[in-house]
């Protein structure tokens, strides 16, 4: 299975990449994790020819502002769109005309799903649970093709992390902050935040994504993180637009 970064900005784009999203391929699935501007390349990537599941964490704009190019898409086996238990009308508000082509009209069937904790009616096992962060904002852990990924972003350290990533092949987290730097007001990770997570939760691999665009203002910035805490977490992946890592 394999893991794209699409977008690995926080909050907008610039230099460093695109906002929010990344794509697991699966066996007989494509799984889009969020839809910042990064989604646009999502069909670099994908034949379109299985069925295409997106999970929503949140309503922030960097997260979904690249739900307007849904329309360019031709998902021959539809989209099931995901997210937190009340989401939908979120969505439908959002994505609606004079804005946008709304979802009803895109060339391709749309499904919108909200999930509770255990979702039982996708055909794969996902559990989702409540972030920290001053919007509500969900976590998801994947089990599918005897794998378990979590993607926790925009969040500062809490215990449902931990158990969304227990024992995870890969946690996908983000690092919007510098090393040591804090937001208790606005609650956000550093790579130490984000390595604390991975660890307690036994982790086996750990990506950073969702990296400050005012903070990171170089890939270089990044690069270093991994350089950084080599000998704290080794095979720690800084993430950058169009990266692919095998799981
Ligand atoms: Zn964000
Ligand atoms: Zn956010």
């Amino acid at each position: 299975m394999q893991v794209t970064f699409l977008g690995t900005n926080g909050w907008y784009d610039s230099a460093t990449g695109n906002t929010v999203s990344a794509l697991i391929s699966a066996r007989d699935y494509d799984i889009i994790l969020d839809a910042g501007n990064g989604i646009a390349k999502a069909d670099r990537y994908i034949t379109q020819e299985k069925p295409v599941f997106l999970f929503l964490s949140h309503f922030h704009l960097d997260h979904t502002e690249g739900l307007h190019v849904l329309v360019k898409f031709r998902f021959k086996k539809g989209l099931t769109i995901c997210g937190k238990a009340g989401m939908k009308a979120d969505l439908v508000g959002l994505v609606r005309e004079p804005y946008t082509v709304p979802l009803d009209k895109v060339p391709f069937a749309v499904t919108i799903q909200e999930l509770e904790n255990k979702a039982s009616d996708l055909p794969f096992m996902v559990t989702s649970l409540p972030l920290v962060h001053p919007v509500p904002c969900v976590g998801y852990r994947f089990e599918i093709d005897e794998k378990v990924i979590t993607y926790c972003t925009d969040t500062g350290i809490c215990d449902n992390a931990v158990t969304l990533a227990r024992d995870a092949d890969l946690l996908i987290t983000e690092c919007g902050l510098k090393p040591g730097e804090k937001s208790p007001d606005w609650p956000h990770l550093n790579p130490e935040d984000a390595i604390h997570i991975a660890r307690a939760a036994g982790a086996k691999r750990l990506a950073l994504m969702h990296f400050g665009a005012e903070v990171y203002h170089t890939l270089e910035e990044r690069r270093i993180l991994v350089k950084q805490f080599e000998k704290t977490w080794p095979g720690l992946v800084a993430a950058e637009d169009g990266m692919t890592i095998t799981v």
